[in-house]
């Protein structure tokens, strides 16, 4: 049997979550915006029940999350939702960094190409963009900074923490992409100052199709991002689309889990990665980690093999263990990671190199053995 070490790119779906959806396909059916009947009444009762457990889980309020198809298109309306205010203000600078998803830096290349003007922060070797880096760009004119929590490649932990301390005494809007950390970081995330966050349920066990948005109110106004999509008044226009019900039930049901276990999941994880090196220590294969793990969370390794083609090396050990490289978004085309790139690391070392991810849903001892049997493969590509 194959081990599932690839939860960054989507995590399996927590069987009390999908427990908790088949219930309300039965249950609730409806449209949650029917003002006519009780079973529309019954279906906004389970979307605000879900808002709630999502704000529990990020220590804010619940009229501050609209829900979204998931982390793409949280980033889209957190970006593109501004182009207005902007115009308007004639606030066109944005500020990112160049190691960000596809979803941000597509998002701000096309504003780039709309007027606005983008500085993209490279991080050092260690994977992590320094604060100052971002917070010496900021000019009069700056509309937006946006940085991520956690790079899905490499797992290093971003400074958004200092970003935030500092963006929050200026009238700059400051947006995190926390697709990675959310459910796992949570007292750090909670601890963030930020305008808007972006998170995809599926990375937290929940199902995919469902994120959310957060808009954070400041002297009780909502940041003035305006609605991408025309349609109804759902999300109060934010997102207007039918509520996909059972979806944001299950988004809800996977904070409020995440929320009760995140710090045994942390143990968990620690453990698990602790396991992973020492078989990679044991192996004899000469390998290096990129990024400086010091900065690095827990439920990632992202791993070069000297000499060794990732590409190859994956392919020969589908059976034992789905690893990747680079995003599963940029996957179409072999390109080398442009995260690993911006970071300044060689060519080879990229073709090389491998992320392992792993979450609350995995066995410790399954994960040893798909990477034992991984490690005998790269053993023999390595001699
Ligand atoms: N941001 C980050 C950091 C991600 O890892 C991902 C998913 N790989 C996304 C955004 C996009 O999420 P989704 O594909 O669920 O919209």
């Amino acid at each position: 049997m194959s081990t599932y070490l690839d939860y960054n790119a989507s995590a399996p779906i927590d069987l009390r979550v999908l427990d908790c959806m088949v219930d309300v396909y039965k249950n609730s059916i409806g449209n949650a915006d029917s003002r006519t009947h009780g079973f529309g009444e019954k279906a906004r009762s389970v979307v605000e029940d879900a808002r709630k457990q999502v704000a529990t889980l990020l220590g804010i309020s619940s009229d501050e999350i609209f829900f979204t198809s998931g982390a793409t298109e949280s980033n889209n309306i957190a970006i593109r939702g501004l182009v207005d205010y902007g115009k308007k203000t004639g606030k066109m600078h944005i500020i990112t960094t160049a190691i960000e998803h596809k979803a941000v830096l597509e998002t701000v290349k096309h504003l780039s190409e709309d007027g606005f003007e983008v500085d993209f922060v490279k991080p050092g070797l260690n994977g992590r963009v320094n604060a100052n880096d971002i917070l010496d760009k900021v000019r009069e004119d700056t509309l937006l900074v946006s940085v991520m929590h956690v790079n899905n490649e490499t797992g290093i932990i971003q400074p958004v923490k200092e970003i935030g301390e500092v963006l929050e005494q200026k009238e700059v809007l400051f947006h995190v992409d926390a697709t990675q950390s959310c459910g796992k970081l949570v007292d750090e995330l909670r601890s963030i100052k930020y305008n808007m966050l972006s998170f995809s349920a599926h990375k937290l066990m929940g199902p995919q199709g469902i994120g959310v948005l957060v808009l954070r109110k400041k002297r009780y106004k909502l940041p003035p991002v305006k609605n991408i999509m025309y349609g109804g008044q759902q999300e109060h226009g934010i997102r207007p689309g039918t509520i996909p019900v059972a979806l944001v039930a299950g988004c809800g049901m996977a904070c409020e889990i995440a929320n009760k276990e995140y710090k045994d999941n942390a143990t968990k994880a620690s453990d698990i990665k602790k396991a992973i090196l020492q078989e990679l220590n044991e192996s004899g294969i000469e390998y290096s980690v990129n990024g400086d793990p010091e900065f690095c969370v827990d439920t990632t390794i992202n791993v070069s093999f000297k000499g060794v083609s990732s590409e190859a090396l994956m392919i020969s050990t589908k059976q034992f263990c789905g690893v990747s490289n680079g995003s599963a978004c940029t996957s179409k085309n072999y390109s080398p990671s442009y995260v690993l790139v911006a970071m300044g690391i060689d060519t080879d070392t990229i073709e090389s190199s491998l992320r392992i991810s792993w979450g609350a849903g995995t066995d410790k001892d399954e994960a040893v053995e798909g990477i034992k049997e991984f490690l005998a493969v790269a053993k023999q590509f390595n001699s």
